[in-house]
């Protein structure tokens, strides 16, 4: 896969991969995955398991051990599932790392992911500096409006991508400009609209709904079916529509699209006014699922509504999440999730699509190795 991002794992990840079910070895920072290959090794397989979790970069090189040919490098090479980061550096211990360290990690050099330019969460707190950005990227300039830019760029979308999901910084987190007019009011979306709008919209769907059931238990049980189908829909709408970037069309209005949709996002994470939906496409968007849940549900009007309206309480909570990930302090329970999709920013989008939990990312198998997570 040309330009995939591989993850980065800890030592104790790599560690794990010890057995004849899953095997890990490292060359230096390089982590490969030779479980495939453990029988087919010609110096045998107890050898590979002897090294199994560990470091054959010296065991390669010694030609009284068994030599090692040209074949055996690339197997290697196919195998190659992820990098190493030392355990200083590791996403979960970065803010144990005080002033104080400097000087003995000025030695180690951070693991700059190179899709994104970060090596850890706080960087996406730092501010960009503008005239360099621009200089350096030739992408958008942050101090003129944004959507013009997008728009008549000329941009490939291949170098559009790469670019949007390299994480910027405004001004300390203050809104770029987008518009850059009177409409710029609209391009922000304060959170609390969020439940402002559409929670009454949902306890007056389920007020509608209600009629349709002969019990409590029955409305309750729909509405929550419709909550659990949510977080499948979260789920699907973050990976293949907000990040649809394969099938994306290689046109400005193909770009300028995943740009509004949630590109915009990943270019400036940390913007408070551009996090949740805006009102206007969560109405586009919404409408076909209210036609959807009403074909499938075409029998029972009562039912198909109180199944929606459990659905758009799940997609509330969702976007309420998504932004307290980003800007709350949050009880210890969330700073698991918090560091979980701060992951999804600077360390891999292409991996954790799921904001209020990973259970479909694992499901999927589009986890984020995240250090410290217990398996
Ligand atoms: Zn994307
Ligand atoms: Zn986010
Ligand atoms: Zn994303």
């Amino acid at each position: 896969m040309p330009g995939r991002t591989l993850p980065t794992l800890t030592q104790a990840e790599v560690e794990s991969h010890n057995s004849a079910k899953t095997c890990y070895v490292t060359v230096g920072t390089n982590v490969y995955d030779v479980t495939d290959f453990i029988d087919s090794h010609p110096g045998g397989a107890e050898l590979i398991l002897d090294y199994a979790g560990k470091d054959i970069a010296a065991i390669l090189k010694d030609e009284d051990s068994h030599a090692h040919s040209d074949a055996a490098y690339e197997v290697l090479d196919e195998s190659l599932v992820g990098f190493l980061v030392t355990q200083k550096l590791a996403p979960s211990t970065q803010d144990q790392v005080n002033t104080g360290d400097t000087q003995i990690n000025e030695k180690v050099t951070p693991t700059i992911h190179p899709r994104t330019g970060m090596s850890c969460e706080e960087d996406l707190s730092k501010d960009t500096d503008l005239s360099q950005d621009y200089k350096t990227h030739k992408f958008l300039d942050l101090n003129r409006p944004l959507l013009m830019q997008v728009w008549y760029g000329g941009f490939s979308k291949e170098f559009y991508l790469e670019q949007v999901h390299r994480p910027r910084h405004y001004k300390g987190g203050a809104s770029a400009p987008l518009f850059g007019n009177f409409l710029e009011p609209l391009s922000l979306t304060p959170w609390w609209m969020i439940p402002m709008l559409w929670l009454p919209a949902v306890a007056y769907g389920t007020y509608l709904a209600a009629p349709g059931f002969d019990r409590y238990g029955t409305l309750a049980v729909s509405w929550l079916s419709g909550l659990l189908t949510w977080t499948l829909l979260e789920y699907i709408l973050h990976r293949f529509l907000f990040h649809l970037d394969h099938y994306l069309p290689d046109n400005r209005v193909g770009i300028t699209l995943h740009f509004l949709l949630h590109g915009v996002h990943h270019y400036l994470p940390m913007d408070k006014y551009r996090l949740v939906m805006p009102p206007t496409l969560f109405l586009i968007l919404a409408t076909p699922f209210w036609k959807l849940a009403h074909a499938i549900f075409s029998f029972n009007w009562h039912l198909g509504t109180a199944v929606y309206c459990g659905g758009i309480f799940g997609y509330v909570m969702y976007d309420m999440t998504h932004y307290f990930l980003h800007h709350q302090n949050l009880p210890l329970w969330y700073k698991g999730l918090k560091k979980y999709h701060l992951a999804h920013h600077f360390l891999d989008y292409e991996l954790g699509f799921g904001v209020t939990s990973a259970f479909w990312d694992r499901v999927f198998n589009t986890e984020l190795p995240t250090a410290g997570k217990t398996k």
